[in-house]
């Protein structure tokens, strides 16, 4: 129906009462202000990318690395973009493979129960029977430094509360290692997560060269609290586990790729892009899948326009990035000699949009909040464009995972940011599903991702993806 809008109605816009007075810097464009009202609105109107969500979530479900599932999902990707009249490319990326296989655990003692567990990506197996072990419980690194004598032969356990995703991630990521080095069997780490209703959350560990590869896994917060609370009252609790996951060596992937080409910088581009690949448990609904619809909503929007946007847009929808990363990376070194001036990421769920977060770094990696401040100076006059939606917050932050590695190229990233509270109680677990996404929201998300979008690939100079260039009306 959006298509069959005529052009007519764009040009009887009230353009002048939209252009705004600010003297210094210039205000944009009326007609890029106007069409991005336009647009948002047809954003807030559209429900294709719920319908896409669903069918994504639903019938392809969970789809980690290497899996037919997440093939499915990247042909799946590639016809939508095609029925949206975009150049579609797959961009072939060898993907490492782990598999999960059986997994148990009980609690032996104080008292006979289940304990509900998810391996950590990449965990190596137990034997086949399984590993019988009493437990010692520790609160952080320095805690097992201190107890190390004790944790000979026995399985691990790190129950550290959750502060921030990056502070508390450090224990599944290198308690492994750190466990191994003092002689542990095995670990088992609290979930990342604020909350929980006894659901264990997965995510990749890794093994460090010359340690020993221990089987670890992820258990509830209930479980991790509980078996701290009987060692603290002088017991020693004793488990069965049983992990059988295997690395599969790697498995050809893709990245997908659909274009619109810009009428006028077709050299300049604007990627926008989230994960295909999911974890094995849930639906992978919230984790990528929001962002992939959005994006992938947000380039149909543009695309159903009269006329292109100046600059070439690009979703790009990675695979790998949860467990290896290596649809972020590939797509970096392809397209290394082009001019890729920005590029969003929408990895952070399907809540409330509250506005983007801005990264530039220098060529080697490093921060550079100098250049991205100023490029949230020249952004400020845009806000306004995005208040309706709840998403005018402009901050240094970061942009994501995936395109993180086009930032040493000269790219700005930008990352869409939500309200997160009802984000880590599912992140990574079986509960990852459709039913938890407001279909609302994801409106608002496409909405938000195509006004931003929009004026990126507009607007002719604001600033070159290098350094500041001045404002132009
Ligand atoms: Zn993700």
């Amino acid at each position: 129906m959006r298509r069959s809008l005529p052009a007519l109605l764009l040009l009887c816009l009230p353009v002048t009462a939209l252009a705004g007075r600010r003297p210094a810097p210039p205000p944009l464009a009326p007609d890029v202000r106007a069409q991005a009202a336009v647009l948002l609105g047809r954003s807030l109107a559209s429900d294709e990318p719920w319908r896409e969500l669903t069918q994504l979530a639903d019938d392809v479900g969970p789809r980690l690395s290497g899996s037919e599932a997440l093939n499915r999902a990247i042909t799946w990707a590639a016809e939508r973009m095609r029925d949206d009249g975009l150049t579609v490319t797959l961009e072939p990326v060898d993907v490492p493979v782990w598999v999960r296989g059986e997994e148990q655990g009980t609690i032996l003692s104080p008292v006979a129960d289940q304990l509900p567990l998810l391996g950590l990506g990449w965990t190596v197996a137990t034997p086949p029977e399984g590993i019988d072990a009493d437990v010692l419980v520790v609160a952080s690194f320095d805690e097992l430094t201190a107890r190390a004598a004790e944790a000979k032969g026995r399985i691990v356990v790190f129950d550290v509360p959750f502060t921030t995703y990056g502070d508390t991630v450090k224990f599944r990521w290198a308690g492994p290692e750190a466990a191994a080095k003092v002689g542990a069997v095995a670990v088992l780490v609290r979930s990342v997560s604020p909350e929980s209703l006894s659901t264990p959350h997965t995510g990749s560990t890794h093994y460090a060269d010359g340690v020993p590869k221990i089987p670890a896994a992820a258990i509830t917060l209930e479980d991790a609290t509980r078996l701290h609370r009987w060692q603290e009252s002088g017991k020693t609790p004793r488990l069965h586990l049983k992990l059988s996951g295997e690395d599969k060596g790697t498995a050809p992937s893709f990245n997908v790729v659909g274009e619109l080409r810009g009428r006028e910088r077709p050299n300049e581009v604007v990627v926008i892009g989230g994960h295909l690949d999911s974890w094995d448990v849930g639906q992978g609904a919230q984790d990528d899948g929001a962002g992939c619809v959005a994006s992938m909503a947000a380039l149909d929007q543009l695309a159903a326009l009269p006329v292109h946007p100046r600059r070439t847009v690009r979703v790009v929808l990675f695979t790998n990035e949860e467990d290896g990363g290596a649809g972020g990376k590939a797509y970096a070194a392809a397209h290394a000699n082009e001019r890729i001036v920005y590029a969003i990421e929408d990895d952070t769920g399907a809540g409330v949009p509250l506005g983007f977060q801005v990264e530039a770094h220098t060529a080697d990696e490093a921060d550079d909040p100098n250049r991205a401040t100023q490029v949230m100076s020249a952004l400020a006059p845009w806000r306004d464009l995005l208040t309706p939606l709840g998403a005018d917050k402009l901050s240094l932050g970061h942009s994501g995972a995936d395109v993180g590695p086009l930032l040493a190229h000269g790219t700005i990233g930008f990352g869409l940011e939500h309200d997160m509270s009802g984000y880590w109680r599912v992140h990574h677990t079986e509960a990852d599903t459709l039913d938890k996404i407001d279909p609302m929201m994801v409106r608002r998300n496409a909405a938000a991702l195509t006004v931003f979008t929009w004026l990126l690939a507009e607007t002719p100079e604001l600033f070159d993806g290098t350094r500041p260039l001045q404002a132009q009306p």
